[in-house]
């Protein structure tokens, strides 16, 4: 019912030639494999999102951007809006990324209203969660998570445009997986809060990210309520990204 989904954040990384390479790589493997059971998505940053689309507008290698405005035109310096994402051939946006809310010091209340953005343009969000090491150490991993759904879940959010993705602070970019045991029992977690926030919560695809691998994929995506990854620095090499998604 739940397609699993394998989206690739670059993150601040590559130029249009790397983009390119990496985008066309992967399209490439994609038409040759045929029937696949899952998506492939690819987040590259905004200047490589209309040549990336482009590149790979004939192949089902999907397209997506890492944020989005709340606003959709106007003067809004260095913004970019989900209208202009579509028009470079997205397809998702990633909202509330941890590095958003640490960088950029976005909060839930922004988080549900980018969401609310994306939709609005038919764009499917990618709605991030997780809590910081402090936080699990504390005990408040559960708790953290549920206040971060309950904000930055905007009204109108259902299984068809919109995606949920736990990634635990601690585990990003530090070759940290959470363990299978806390992922099954925080999806679990996260479903249960979905139910009566979201429109057909049980169809709502919740990835997981934090160092994500080819030698951790297969254990992670095998547990239940565990829908696809959000794979960051190894999505940047066709082969380990690639080797994720086959491992599914
Ligand atoms: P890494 O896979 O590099 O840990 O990054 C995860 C992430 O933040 C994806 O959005």
């Amino acid at each position: 019912q739940r397609r699993t989904l394998i989206a690739g954040n670059w993150k601040m990384n590559g130029r249009r030639a790397d983009g390119l390479a990496l985008a066309s790589d992967l399209a490439g493997r994609l038409k040759g494999a045929g029937e696949v059971p899952f998506e492939l998505l690819v987040c590259p940053p905004f200047p490589l999102l209309f040549p990336v689309g482009e590149a790979i507008s004939d192949s089902p290698l999907l397209l997506g951007a890492q944020d989005c405005a709340v606003k959709q035109h106007g003067a809004h310096t260095g913004d970019v809006s989900a209208q202009m994402l579509v028009d470079a051939g997205c397809r998702f946006v990633i909202v509330g990324h941890s590095e958003r809310r640490q960088d950029h010091a976005e909060g839930d209340a922004l988080i549900a209203a980018k969401a609310a953005a994306a939709h609005a343009e038919g764009l499917i969000a990618i709605v991030c969660v997780g809590e910081t090491e402090a936080e699990r150490d504390a005990g408040q991993a559960n708790a953290v998570v549920s206040r971060q759904l309950a904000g930055s879940l905007p009204a109108g959010a259902t299984a068809a445009n919109t995606v949920v993705a736990y990634e635990p602070v601690w585990a990003i970019g530090t070759g940290k997986t959470a363990t299978p045991q806390d992922v099954a029992d925080m999806h679990a977690h996260i479903r249960a809060e979905l139910a009566g926030k979201v429109d057909a919560a049980d169809g709502v695809r919740i990835l997981y990210g934090g160092s994500v691998k080819p030698g951790n994929a297969a254990e992670l995506m095998a547990v239940p309520n565990v829908d696809g990854a959000l794979v960051g620095g190894a999505s940047l090499k066709a082969d380990d990204f690639w080797a994720i998604a086959a491992s599914c």
